[in-house]
């Protein structure tokens, strides 16, 4: 055999080392009821589906946030000037304004909808604040620290079921350069958010510089078309089989390495003044 296809061969078998790749089983959890503060969504969702060791569960932010509390009355807030104006600029309501500034830990852009970051690193339109699948004149925050809830859902299912189960927490976010929202990951535990493949070979030999795979937004993002939008009711999705992987942690680009947000705030109408 020649030493090219000798090669070739070797790494299309070496390939297969993921067999389970193949088997991967996507379960929407169905059934669960309305969620409301106070709820324990661990076992509810346990009690639905038995998890098994290495299950990945996905839970949508909005039901996380819902049990947690990390609600709000739009009646309860009060718009400062700044958020007068925007709401002006926008379109909107200006307390609802005032609810996405006050979730934000950075004003990115204003205009023509507010883009901000979240203090846990997460950068997203109207700060990840929504209206819906909540009740009239509600509003539903993200969780403030979506790690910490993933790492105690985690904990909290090995208590309930003593099975090691990942934990990603989605919401659905907007994206730049392409119509369409998908899903992301904003708090994960039991594995790392990036898979990391500079050091690996392609099939033809060639060192992989750059490419780190966001494995955690892949999986949200699936789980997000499982859950789906509106009335569906699937606020959680078990994945099985899913192989393991290598990587680190550093989803979120630091401020340095962060091109477009650094040329969003240059260009964007942001007042340093009223920050
Ligand atoms: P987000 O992406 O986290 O903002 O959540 P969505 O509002 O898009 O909801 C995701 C999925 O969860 C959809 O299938 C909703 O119908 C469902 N969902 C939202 N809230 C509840 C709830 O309280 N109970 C149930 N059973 N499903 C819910
Ligand atoms: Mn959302
Ligand atoms: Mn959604």
């Amino acid at each position: 055999m020649k030493r090219s296809a000798y090669r070739k061969s070797f790494i299309i078998r070496s390939s297969h080392k993921d067999v389970t790749m193949e088997q991967i089983q996507v379960m929407g959890v169905r059934g669960l009821p309305l969620i409301h503060e106070g709820d324990n969504i661990a076992a509810m969702i346990c009690k639905t589906i038995p998890v098994q060791d290495g299950d990945i569960l996905c839970i949508a932010s909005t039901i996380y946030s819902k049990a947690k509390g990390f609600t709000k009355p739009l009646a309860s807030i009060k718009p400062s000037k700044r958020a007068e104006r925007l709401a002006k600029l926008n379109g909107e309501d200006p307390r609802f304004v005032q609810a996405v500034l006050d979730a934000s830990a950075d004003i990115i852009m204003e205009h023509p909808f507010i883009l901000s970051e979240l203090s846990f690193g997460h950068i997203g339109v109207r700060a990840g604040v929504d209206q819906s699948n909540i009740e009239d004149g509600m509003l539903i925050f993200l969780p403030p620290d979506p790690m910490k809830a993933a790492a105690e859902l985690q904990a909290e299912i090995l208590t309930l079921t003593t099975k090691d189960v990942g934990i990603i927490i989605t919401d659905t976010c907007g994206r730049s350069f392409r119509r369409g929202q998908t899903g992301n990951a904003i708090g994960w535990s039991g594995f790392c958010a990036i898979r990391d493949f500079r050091g690996d070979t392609d099939l033809f030999g060639h060192v992989l510089k750059i490419t780190e795979e966001a494995v955690v937004d892949e999986i949200a993002g699936f789980a997000n078309f499982v859950m789906g939008e509106s009335n569906n009711g699937v606020p959680a999705v078990i994945f099985r089989n899913c192989p393991p992987w290598t990587g680190h942690d550093n989803l979120y680009f630091t401020a340095k390495e962060d091109i477009t947000k650094r040329v969003l705030k240059k260009n964007g109408t942001v007042r340093k003044k009223e920050m």
